[in-house]
Formats: structure tokens, sequence, C-alpha cells
């Protein structure tokens, strides 16, 4: 069905076999459109190559709402481009994004709406300030990570942030106009810049299906997320290159002294080894930098598309 009026309010959800999520947030979505009767809503699902029956499930959605749009992928391609997707096709004066899985609550919609309005902001997103419910050691890495962001990127990322957030068509557009390949939204999102609003809000637990990532992911992604707004970790080959010249002369220095005052015994092997070994291992690690940033080159190089639809409404 042709929309004759560009909706106010566009919403993303990123949907990866979330058949079961789905029929509780739709009925979340549907009472903040109620509470909104003003607004004209416009709700785009991406389905992100599930498996899971969630592709009829927002096709269906799409035929009975005519507020619903929906994008298939013809495989998975992950959030990321689940949300370049959606934020290409929004319409919306306002344009948002939430997860299919509850765990952002849609009832802080009308508020963050609310704060857009009044035009002192470009975007309102939100962090949680709490991680109940989420395993300890999966905390702790988080809490790393936005530590180790802060000190060596520019793009700025708040603990907890989620990727629940409404923002003017401006941004939008600024953030699609970003055609990267690896792409890490949180700081994408802060790398953009306009003025953003926090709201505060309480872990909530995702309502039905389960966590599409595991830890070993969440590092990866981690990993991407530091390979793509910094460029310190490059640095550090030069640092230690630098320590061990200075480490290495003042040992010179001391080996002829010594050797002068007090002859030469034969030099320990373990030590020698333990040296050699050391440098070698820095030498391996830095090298492996230098690779990731040298694999993430060679893949925009490439200039392959984010995403490739498979099926989508209108
Ligand atoms: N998601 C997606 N593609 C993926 C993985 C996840 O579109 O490859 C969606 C998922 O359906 C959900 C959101 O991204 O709407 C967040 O995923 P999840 O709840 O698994 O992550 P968590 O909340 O545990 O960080
Ligand atoms: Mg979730």
């Amino acid at each position: 069905m042709a929309k004759a009026k560009t909706p106010d309010v566009s919403l993303v959800v990123p949907c990866y076999n979330e058949a079961a999520a789905l029929p509780f947030l739709y009925a979340e979505l549907g009472r903040v459109r109620d509470a909104l009767p003003g607004r004209r809503f416009e709700f785009i699902f991406v389905d992100d190559g599930s498996v899971d029956g969630t592709g009829a499930a927002v096709a269906e959605l799409a035929r009975r709402d005519g507020d619903a749009r929906y994008i298939s992928f013809s495989r998975n391609f992950g959030k990321e481009a689940a949300l370049l997707a959606g934020l290409e096709a929004a319409r919306g004066t306002y344009v948002g994004v939430i997860d299919a899985d509850l765990q952002d609550p849609p009832a802080l919609i009308p508020d963050m709406l609310g704060a857009l309005e009044t035009g002192e902001w470009d975007c309102v997103a939100t962090r949680r300030v709490s991680r109940k419910g989420e395993p300890a050691i999966r905390s702790l890495f988080a809490r790393l990570f936005y530590r180790i962001m802060r000190r060596i990127s520019d793009a700025h990322i708040v603990d907890g942030a989620r990727d629940f957030r409404l923002m003017t068509r401006q941004m939008r557009d600024a953030i699609v106009s970003m055609t990267e390949y690896n792409r890490f939204s949180k700081g994408i999102f802060s790398w953009v810049g306009f003025r953003t609003r926090w709201i505060e809000f309480e872990n909530v637990e995702r309502v039905a299906g389960e966590t599409k990532w595991s830890f070993w992911g969440l590092f990866l992604y981690s990993l991407e997320g530091i390979t793509a707004f910094s460029t310190v970790p490059l640095i550090l080959a030069s640092v230690f290159g630098f320590v061990f010249c200075i480490a290495s002369f003042v040992l010179a220095c001391f080996v002829i002294v010594k050797t002068i005052f007090w002859g030469d015994p034969v030099a320990g092997y373990p030590s020698l080894m333990s040296v050699i070994l050391f440098i070698g291992g820095i030498q391996l690690f830095t090298i492996g930098i230098l690779g990731q940033y040298l694999a993430k080159t060679y893949l925009e190089a490439k200039k392959r598309p984010v995403y490739i639809v498979k099926d989508r409404s209108e």
C-alpha cells in the first residue's frame, strides 16, 4: 500500500529468529501507536536471514497492518547490516531503532519523541544502568571494553549504551551516508556527532527466544569496534620498538662495564632464550595487529554490499 503522507516516526526492528518475541513486540508497538494518536508510525521489520519463520511473520504483519513494512535478507548478515537496511528504508521525520526482544522498552518512545520535538536534541538514546540477569564475566569484559574505547578512540561510547534510540532525519542521513563495510553502530552513532540526550533504564531480560551473542562472538565484535574506530593499536609496534631500543642500549652499557671490571664468564643460555622468545612474541603480536587492520582494509576495498535483499514489501 503506497503511503500518501510521510510518517512522523519510523521504527527499525532488526529481527533474527525472533518469531517467538515478535507478537509481544508488536503488541507493545501497537500500544505506543495508540498512545500517540496524532502521529503516523512506520514499523520496518528487517528479517536478517531468520530460519524460524520470522520472515513469514513479518510479511504477514506488513499485509495486515498498513503501517508495517518488511525487508528480508537472503541470509544472515548480522544486526549491523539489518540496521543499515532499515535506516535506508526509513521515511519518517524521526527515525528510531529498537530490538525485537523487548529488551528496549517501547514504552519509552513517547518521552523520547517528546524530547526530540522540543528541537533541543537531535537524538535521544538509551543506556542500561544495570546489567542484572547477565553473566558476570560478560559485564566485566563489557566494562573493560568501554574503558579501553574511551581512551583510544575518537568515538566516545557511553557505558551501557544501547542501539535503542530515536533521531532526527538529519542524523539518520548522516549515518546512512557512512558506507563502510565494517559497521559498528555504537561507534557510528557517536562519531556523526549531533546533540544526544541519554535516558537511563534498568536492564530487562528478553521476552522470548535467546540471545544471538556468544561470549566469543561479543569478544570478536569488540575487536571490530576497536579497529573500526581507533588506530591507536597500530602505534603499539613503534612504542614497543622504542622501549626495547632503550632497554637494549642500557643492557649493552651494563655488559661492557661488567666485562671491563669483572671479566666475561659465559652468559646464561636460559636468560638469552627468554629474551629472544619475549621479543619474538611481541613481534608476532604487533604483526597480528597490523594484520587486523590489513584485513579490514582488504574487505573495505572489495566494496561488497553490506546486505542482500531477498524479499521486501512495496
Ligand atoms: N539480530 C539481528 N541479526 C543478528 C543478530 C541479532 O538482526 O545476526 C537482532 C536480534 O533479532 C535482536 C537484536 O539484534 O532484535 C539484538 O540481538 P540479541 O537480543 O540477540 O542481543 P543482546 O540483546 O543479547 O545483546
Ligand atoms: Mg536482546
